[in-house]
């Protein structure tokens, strides 16, 4: 860990930025909250990096080239830096958490190199880099009292204005060998429960109807906060409204260790204005049917459901340490289904994985048609250094799936996929469908795009415009395998945000 420094004061009143991100949900969310530092601070955003005063990389090194696609542009911008040696630039999230400082040593035009627990500081590193040179610090996971930490607790810019995202949870606590997300995020923190309905209350006092709740293992949330609970002794239903563990009525009357995932998708349901929830990611071995119930009884929640599978060959699981076969997924995925009516399953799938064999991938094909996903990521299994997968290549290259072998089943797993996702589309066909706007259509501007509960894209005309944000109803007229065709119903609720940010929550 590389000291705090001190916090220094430098005007950016009027100045520019860009944030460039790279990288999953969480990242972009970080970027959010990256751009509503600098926004508080006076500065205006730009799209191009050659007008920026101040240029931000959000990294991530869970995608594939992380590092090449990294290192390339800051190629280009040390062109930028002398020409303009005022301009700065600054490198965070998870690929800097990691490698920390190799990004100066390779690249010596960066200004601020910060990592993925202390974005709340991008303002007082830049400040500190421009009085003293150039800086690096990375912190390790913080304690739960550090709530400045979480990217939410932060003032945002948020890219949609009627959509907006809710860290619940960083970190993880589980170990699957693929993944690096535990190494550089650090273990599970969640934020303590009133904290999180108050900000979804100011979300939805902003204008936002739709909230996704954001952490790598969503459905363990409060797992840590029992153990905080129990470390401060806190006596059993003794915790006040108000208390930082303090989750509602039902939780203290239940006299329960501490709050669920659940209990918060039934508050947060329960605040005026939020209209939708959605939530990434969970992990099928910590899914409860305490969560699906509160998905059913609360009407908020969406019909939709993502749940990572990543492989359908028990042993394979085993490898990647998941923690459930193949056989418990598919009684999960039932459970959900029969306790939610309509529910969308979409999922992700590795191909690929060291030692996966024929067999083991003609399992995977087997698990994903009997689970009929309505969409799905697949991937070519590719080592992210600093993972047990990739330590395992080292050791034993012979493990490796050659290239060709794991691009063939990739194409075969991508028929499966298609077929259910194209039958899972045609069940809707005749069905009135809520649907959010999104805006005109990428591909055909004189068609509206829209999204429905089930998080399937919908295209239909209008005959006039459309704010994002609007609910309408939509009749599905045709399914395509990864969109929906219809006609508009009617407009049900007109879009309401009022205020574009900077937004302090809570
Ligand atoms: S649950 Fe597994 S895949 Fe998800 S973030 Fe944690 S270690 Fe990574």
């Amino acid at each position: 860990m590389t000291d705090q420094v001190n916090d220094t004061a430098v005007s950016r009143q009027g100045k520019s930025y860009v944030v460039k991100t790279y990288g999953c949900q969480m990242n972009e969310h970080d970027s959010e909250r990256i751009s509503g530092l600098l926004e508080a601070d006076g500065m205006n955003r730009v799209d191009d990096v050659a007008d920026a005063d101040v240029i931000v990389l959000n990294t991530c090194c869970i995608r594939e080239n992380a590092d090449n696609k990294l290192y390339g542009a800051l190629g280009h911008l040390k062109v930028l830096k002398e020409q303009n040696p005022d301009v700065q630039i600054a490198v965070g999230g998870c690929l800097a958490q990691k490698d920390r400082d190799t990004i100066m040593d390779r690249a010596g035009h960066v200004d601020v190199v910060f990592g993925t627990h202390n974005v709340h500081r991008a303002l007082e590193l830049l400040d500190h880099a421009q009085e003293h040179g150039p800086i690096v610090e990375i912190l390790e996971a913080t304690a739960r009292d550090d709530q400045e930490a979480f990217p939410s607790a932060l003032p945002a810019r948020r890219e949609v204005d009627h959509a907006g995202w809710l860290t619940i949870q960083i970190g993880c606590d589980n170990t699957c060998a693929f993944c690096i997300v535990p190494a550089v995020r650090g273990p599970e923190i969640s934020r303590p429960f009133g904290e999180l309905v108050d900000e979804a209350r100011d979300l939805a006092a902003d204008g936002v109807s739709e909230i996704t709740l954001l952490g790598q293992n969503v459905n363990s949330y409060g797992r840590d906060l029992a153990l905080a609970r129990r470390a401060l002794d806190i006596s059993e239903g003794g915790a006040d409204e108000g208390d930082a563990f303090w989750c509602g009525d039902r939780w203290a009357t239940d006299r329960r260790a501490r709050p669920l995932f659940g209990d918060l998708l039934r508050n947060i349901g329960a605040i005026e204005g939020v209209h939708r929830i959605r939530y990434t990611s969970p992990h099928p071995k910590d899914m409860r049917t305490e969560t699906f119930e509160a998905m059913a009884e609360t009407p908020e929640v969406c019909e939709h459901l993502h749940f990572p599978l990543q492989a359908g060959s028990d042993r394979v699981l085993k490898l990647m340490h998941r923690g459930y076969t193949s056989e418990r997924f598919l009684e999960k995925l039932a459970e959900a289904r029969a306790t939610i009516p309509g529910l969308a399953v979409s999922t992700d799938i590795i191909v690929g994985f060291p030692g996966e064999t024929d067999d083991d991938f003609e399992r995977t094909l087997e698990v994903a048609a009997a689970a009929e996903f309505a969409s799905a990521f697949t991937f070519v299994f590719s080592p992210r250094p600093g993972t047990e997968a990739a330590e395992l290549l080292d050791h034993q290259p012979e493990l490796a799936v050659p290239h060709e072998v794991a691009v063939e089943r990739y194409e075969r797993l991508r028929t499966v996929i298609e077929r259910s996702s194209l039958k899972a589309n045609q069940s809707r066909v005749g069905v009135v469908e809520e649907v959010t706007v999104e805006g005109p259509s990428k591909k055909d501007p004189s068609v509206l795009t829209g999204r429905t509960r089930r998080n399937t894209l919908i295209h239909f005309p209008s005959p006039s415009p459309i704010k994002p944000g609007t609910y309408a109803t939509v009749r599905v007229l045709d399914a395509k395998t990864n969109h929906l065709l219809g006609e508009l119903v009617e407009i049900t609720i007109p879009a309401r945000h009022r205020t574009r940010i900077p937004v302090v929550s809570g």
